[in-house]
């Protein structure tokens, strides 16, 4: 597997495995499987509801703790009463006793909304303490977390933000890697919207390399150093997603995709007040 080496040293791999969406009762087979098909990242959230499942697949996987990989995510915190870098610890602590683990790769703030400085403030005490090798934030647009970076000691290490082919945040990513910020894709495949599945131009690219056009698109994410973390639950997939390091897209082929953005989000905007309101709402 390759990897990418984060700002502080960290080797994650570029090809991981996503849960989200994937009902709790179902997660642990689909992760047991994603693990027995050689993935060694795994991604999950606090707010997926599925933590326990992921952490009861790494348990029957066998798998050396060193082998691995995990993310999961910290979830808007309210503390109504109390403080939020006191409930961002505690929600941390939940998540590694959800998972069974003692530490965990990578920990991120799911979205830029809330008090996010203060459960920064205690993430950065979490990793300092070891218990989150690395520690970064989701959904971040540059704005914020320039303003992130610049008010606070350890500069994320990640930011995983939706990126595929028709959102394909190349300036966003410039400016990270100005920053050294590790771009991660959600959504890597769009989740089939838009119709990528049969798009022309990426349909003509896979023929071409005797692949499909997710493994198109999942190299396509590689060879510009994005991390992916393709979801499926069904294991001849799960394969497929994982069998994009034998061949290589050409420039010409790299420059027919990058004409497909259309530079804007194929699920919602993080900056709509409406959105910014129902999710800050929302409880993990
Ligand atoms: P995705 O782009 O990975 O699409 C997943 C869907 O694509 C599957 O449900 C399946 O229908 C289809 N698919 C997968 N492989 C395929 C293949 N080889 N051929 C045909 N169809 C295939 O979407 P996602 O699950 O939303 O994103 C991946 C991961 O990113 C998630 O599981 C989660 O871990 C993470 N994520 C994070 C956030 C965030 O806010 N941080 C938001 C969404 C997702």
């Amino acid at each position: 597997m390759h990897n990418v080496t984060l700002n502080n040293g960290v080797q994650m791999p570029i090809l991981g495995f996503g849960v989200y969406q994937i009902p709790a009762e179902e997660t642990q087979a689909a992760a047991e499987a994603a693990l027995a098909t050689g993935y060694r990242h795994l991604d999950t959230a606090a707010a997926y509801g599925n933590e326990e499942a992921v952490g009861a697949a790494i348990k029957s996987s066998g798998i050396a703790r060193g082998e691995l990989f995990i993310t999961t995510k910290l979830w808007i915190q309210h503390a109504p009463a109390g403080s939020v870098q006191d409930d961002t610890k505690r929600a941390f602590d939940g998540s590694l006793r959800r998972l069974g683990l003692d530490h965990v790769d990578l920990y991120l703030i799911h979205q830029p909304l809330g008090d996010y400085y203060s459960e920064w403030r205690a993430m950065q005490e979490i990793n300092k303490e070891g218990l989150a090798r690395a520690i970064g934030v989701s959904n971040f647009y540059p704005d914020r977390l320039v303003d992130l970076i610049d008010h606070n000691e350890i500069v994320p290490a990640v930011n995983q933000i939706e990126t595929h082919p028709f959102f394909q945040r190349a300036a966003d990513q410039a400016l990270m890697r100005e920053r050294g910020v590790q771009i991660e894709s959600w959504g890597p495949l769009a989740e089939g919207r838009n119709n990528l599945f049969t798009d022309p131009v990426l349909s003509a690219i896979a023929e071409a390399h005797g692949k499909s056009v997710a493994q198109v698109v999942l190299r396509w994410l590689i060879q510009r150093e994005v991390v992916v973390i393709p979801k499926s639950v069904r294991p001849e997939r799960m394969a497929e997603n994982l069998a994009v390091f034998d061949f290589t897209l050409t420039d010409e082929q790299m420059d027919r995709i990058a004409a497909l953005d259309t530079g804007a989000s194929v699920f919602f905007d993080h900056r709509d007040p409406a959105m910014v309101s129902r999710l800050g709402g929302r409880s993990a």
